[in-house]
């Protein structure tokens, strides 16, 4: 990859990373939002549960994104970190935070299924 090609990624990176800090920030004032009325309590459950979903899914989302920009710092960034095969320029277009390639990642998805949820293939790798 080219020093052009990684700069490119490594700004959309940090914008992401802006973008992820600025609504985990926010959420943090939602999800402890407090009603008196019993109806609202009920809907306020729902959407605080949406929302801790949500703030999972994000936070997920900027642990990958910072631990791309530090690929790119120590340089193995677009590098399958599972099978060290370069990963496809058209997956890292799409997903510039991709830490697989896609048949590692189809791998980890599945035996996420497989294992009711539980990270297993990520402790694996990352003990390797
Ligand atoms: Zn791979």
């Amino acid at each position: 990859m080219t020093k052009t090609e990684l700069n490119k990624f490594k700004a959309i990176l940090e914008k992401k990373q802006a973008e992820l800090e600025t609504v985990l920030r926010n959420r943090d004032a939602i999800a402890i939002e407090k009603s008196p009325d019993a109806l609202d309590e009920v809907q306020h459950a729902a959407e605080r549960e949406l929302a801790i979903r949500n703030l999972d899914r994000e936070s997920n989302l900027l642990r990958n994104v910072r631990a791309a920009l530090r690929r790119i710092e120590d340089a193995s960034f677009g590098v399958c970190m599972h099978c060290e095969d370069d990963i496809s320029p058209k997956r890292l277009a799409a997903v510039p935070w991709a830490p697989y390639c896609i048949s590692c990642q189809e791998m980890a998805d599945r035996n996420r299924e497989q294992f009711n949820g539980q990270d297993l293939f990520e402790e694996l790798t990352h003990a390797a």
